[in-house]
């Protein structure tokens, strides 16, 4: 297994968002690679995330979500080894205590979690050309098409397919579990009285 970390300091002030002035944020970056059968045998549990994505408003309505036309277990199976790419994007929230409301952080931190979820969607579909065969997992459901929204509610095929991939937690795999398990992290949840210190997405990449 390979592991590790590395930080990289982002500068959100001189974007332009709907409250007022937001703090630097940070972002490190964790990595881990191993076998698929030992991540299937640790994290993956199909059945029970597909319950969850079952309950969730984009089931069926994007072509990265389940119910899925192939089977899942084989679809992991094909490939050789899992490649976990983490980011913790870490937030000063001891300062944005002082000038920022709850509602104004999710608002405000939700659109970074967005930027920086499509720039690791990124690095993995880049990652993807260095290593034949592979295919990169990406986080929660498509939102690719924006507000052309997705074709599958019309019976029509992906219009994107290049740039659509699965989430992992679309094929069952636990983040929660992998993260901790193998990044060495834990996640943090917010609450209407307390702020999280740092969100943790994860992508990664099956090779073949
Ligand atoms: S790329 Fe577009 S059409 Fe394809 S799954 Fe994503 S939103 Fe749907």
């Amino acid at each position: 297994m390979i592991t590790g970390g590395k930080t990289m300091t982002k500068n959100a002030k001189d974007r332009t968002f709907e409250t007022a002035e937001f703090p630097e944020y940070r972002v490190e970056a964790y990595v881990a690679e191993i076998p698929v059968p030992e991540y299937m045998e640790s994290c993956v549990d199909i059945p029970t995330f597909l319950g969850y994505c079952e309950a969730c408003p984009s089931y069926g309505k994007t072509w990265a979500c389940p119910p899925f036309d192939f089977s899942v277990q084989d679809f992991w199976r094909s490939y050789r080894s899992f490649y976990m790419s983490g980011k913790k994007i870490i937030f000063d929230t001891r300062e944005i205590s002082r000038d920022c409301a709850v509602e104004d952080f999710k608002k405000i931190s939700g659109q970074i979690l967005k930027k920086e979820s499509h720039a690791l969607d990124t690095e993995l579909i880049k990652l993807e050309a260095q290593y034949p065969g592979s295919v990169a997992l990406s986080m929660g459901s498509c939102d690719v098409c924006g507000e052309g929204g997705c074709t599958r509610p019309f019976g029509e095929p992906c219009r994107r397919p290049e740039r659509m991939r699965h989430s992992v937690e679309s094929l069952g795999g636990n983040v929660g579990l992998s993260v901790k398990k193998y990044l060495k992290q834990e996640i943090q949840w917010m609450s209407e009285d307390r702020l999280p210190e740092y969100f943790m997405l994860m992508g990664g990449l099956l090779k073949k």
